[in-house]
């Protein structure tokens, strides 16, 4: 719960005006279906539906207030502004200035939900944590995780997306991080940036919201790494590399990977040596581990308490989340999103996975211009893994296939993918399922767990 607040000490901060009575709050909701007496409502006004519409709802169902675009007559106080977006941003970052927590805010093209939750587990060793829920990290779900730290809790884990230049100097601006964390850059969400270049720009945009005296943590395996170290000039920076560089703050070395998750030994100039281990398939939880453990020390925490974090992490659903069809069929869920970067990481996982190995694939999306080549390469990559077979549906499934040859299938749907597979499954196999949010490849997971 978010700490209470007056209506008219707000106004002046969110550039409002105050029609009616003040009125104390201490919960703010967007959504009629979901509010709760007492709440304040705030009308958005989006693609397909406008908040303004369901402000009687929001009245009837108990709203102490509403803040919308537009005059009204009301039973309840009014605060107008010019823009909702905007004053529900501003709100949230009042309640971000009265908490007395450390905040955590991590950005990145891939594996920011996965650090997220690995330094919510790491940091749960240390107090009370508040973070992200879901995929909540635009510039609608980051105001209201901010609008959810509540006084008892200590950190905040905050998870920062950007579908365009801007967005995080915006929501950064709001969460005022500690500590803020770019995990990489890489083509994801292309189409809204335009060029790899752009991408670099707005995840450096968290660095300029660090609070002063606060630390960025940066990923020296990145090639934008230089870019973003000139871009902290005097804040003080942590760099971590997964691929063993003595030159990071934190580094890894011996990294192992079976089908239990991943060990390694982490150097770092201030702690000794330590072993660790994450419970979790996949070469990169190594760099969101180092990532987690940088903003850890930054913070005061000690080895042992990050060491402990780690072996503690569960798998976040849809991200390579191992499920055991059988004792020796093992589905790799990682249906939640894909990239050209995270098909190329997840097929590395694979190919260290036991038995047979199938990479279900299904488009990735926003790719721009040079889609078909990307899905190609894609293909190319499987083969050079030595991945056994190639499946795939949906409109680059061909060039998924052209990249990999022979064997490839090819259906109209996930769940005919799943099926064709089912039909001849034959002793220990390995099974990636992987696509954008958009091409629906968790149809193909449900499915084969139905057929099971
Ligand atoms: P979104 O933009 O949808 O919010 P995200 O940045 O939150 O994505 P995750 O959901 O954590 O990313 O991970 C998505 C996929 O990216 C994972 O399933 C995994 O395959 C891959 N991934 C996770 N961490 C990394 C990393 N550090 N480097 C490259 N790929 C990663
Ligand atoms: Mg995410």
């Amino acid at each position: 719960m978010m700490h209470a607040m007056s209506l008219a000490g707000v106004t002046p901060l969110i550039r409002g005006t105050l029609k009616g009575n003040d009125v104390f709050f201490s919960r703010v909701s967007i959504d009629t279906r979901t509010l709760e007496p007492g709440d304040l409502y705030i009308a958005l006004a989006g693609e397909r539906f406008d908040g303004h519409d369901f402000i009687p709802d929001a009245v009837r169902a108990g709203a102490c207030a509403v803040i919308a675009e537009r005059p009204m007559e009301l039973e309840v106080p009014l605060v107008q502004v010019e823009n909702s977006r905007r004053a529900l941003g501003l709100l949230a970052a009042v309640n971000r200035e009265a908490f007395e927590g450390r905040v955590i805010a991590v950005t990145g093209s891939s594996g920011k939900t996965t650090t997220r939750s690995m330094l919510a587990t790491v940091f749960a060793g240390a107090g009370p944590v508040v973070s992200s829920q879901g995929n909540l990290n635009n510039e609608i779900g980051a105001p209201l995780t901010l609008f959810r730290l509540s006084p008892g809790a200590d950190f905040a884990i905050i998870e920062l997306g950007a579908s365009g230049l801007g967005e995080i100097a915006w929501t950064g601006s709001l969460t005022a991080p500690d500590v803020g964390i770019i995990t990489n850059a890489s083509e994801a969400h292309l189409s809204g940036f335009g060029s790899l270049e752009n991408i670099v720009i707005a995840k450096g945009e968290l660095i300029d919201a660090v609070v002063p005296g606060g630390t960025v943590v940066l990923n020296q395996d990145d090639p934008a790494f230089d870019r973003w170290r000139a871009r902290a000039g005097n804040r003080r920076v942590l760099s971590i590399s997964a691929e063993g560089d003595g030159n990071a703050a934190f580094h890894a070395h011996d990294i192992q990977e079976d089908a239990d998750g991943v060990r390694f030994r982490m150097e770092s100039g201030v702690w000794e040596p330590v072993q660790a281990r994450i419970p979790l398939p996949g070469r990169h939880n190594v760099s969101n581990a180092l990532l987690t453990a940088a903003a850890a020390y930054a913070q005061g925490l000690g080895p042992e308490t990050v060491v402990a974090g780690l072996a503690r992490m569960t798998s976040v659903a849809g991200r390579l989340e191992p499920i055991a069809l059988r004792p020796d069929v093992t589905v790799l869920n990682d249906s939640y999103n894909a990239n050209p970067a995270s098909m190329s990481s997840a097929l590395h996982t694979l190919s260290r996975m036991p038995g047979r190995r199938v990479a279900m694939l299904g488009d990735m999306a926003e790719l721009g211009d040079d889609a078909e080549d990307r899905h190609e390469a894609v293909g190319a990559r499987a083969r050079e893994l030595g991945i056994d077979l190639l499946m795939a549906t949906g409109s680059y499934a061909r060039a998924y296939g052209r990249g990999f040859g022979e064997p490839t299938m090819i259906a109209d749907t996930p769940e005919m993918l799943a099926d064709q597979l089912w039909d001849q499954l034959d002793g220990a196999t390995s099974i990636l399922v992987k696509g954008s949010r958009s091409a629906g490849m968790d149809r193909a997971v449900a499915h084969l767990r139905k057929r099971n």
